[in-house]
């Protein structure tokens, strides 16, 4: 099957579990002496086999690794691995998945090559709200809970305020209005964008 690496965590001097988002599961596996296998790091798209193990975890195997064309390139490289480890620490404990996650990291990899990273990740991570049912579109401040207009101030998890009542970056509705109908950041700046990513990294 296939599956993207999303977290490596050293066990003993060489065995590592790792754990592999696959289309249906967030899969904790172990794998003796992965420490050595170049194939076996965080972001990689794998293909592999597990050997169940009623006792244990279930054993890695026949991992090959899945590269991108644009694996070379350092700084989309840095990116991707920092969007998979906002990926990881937002489905981790998590066991059954809806295939959404890994088709959403398919067809964000595949946009890597030719669009801006950031770009990519900021329109990806609209879905994940949307998709969870965590997207505020009704912009109504969480603090006073009063409704906001003209500048919408965006925290983590794009939770709305008033620029009053807490601090952050602020948006101009309309733009986010566009933004959470069409899910393309195509309407922002670069300025923009640092901005809207900078709230990302904050945590999905
Ligand atoms: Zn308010």
């Amino acid at each position: 099957m296939q599956g993207f690496i999303l977290h490596t965590q050293k066990i003993k001097d060489e065995d590592l579990i790792v754990y592999i988002l696959s289309a249906k599961a967030l899969l904790k596996t172990y794998r003796f002496y992965g420490l050595r296998h170049s194939s076996i790091l965080n972001g990689y798209k794998i293909d592999f086999s597990l050997d169940e193990n009623p006792n244990f975890l279930p054993r890695l195997k026949d991992v090959m690794h899945l590269s991108f064309t644009w694996i070379l390139q350092r700084e989309k490289m840095f990116l991707w691995q920092e969007f998979i480890r906002l990926f990881y620490q937002h489905l981790r404990g998590i066991e059954e998945l809806d295939s959404f996650y890994f088709e959403l990291l398919n067809e964000s990899a595949i946009k890597f090559l030719k669009q801006n990273p950031k770009r990519i990740i900021i329109d990806a991570y609209i879905k994940i709200l949307e998709f969870e049912g965590r997207l505020h579109k009704n912009f109504i401040c969480f603090s006073c809970e009063e409704p906001i207009k003209n500048e919408i101030t965006l925290l983590r998890a794009f939770l709305p305020s008033h620029h009053y009542c807490a601090l952050g970056y602020s948006f101009n509705q309309k733009k986010l209005e566009e933004f959470y109908k069409y899910k393309n950041s195509s309407i922002f700046n670069d300025e923009e964008i640092e901005k809207i990513y900078s709230i990302i990294k904050e945590g999905f």
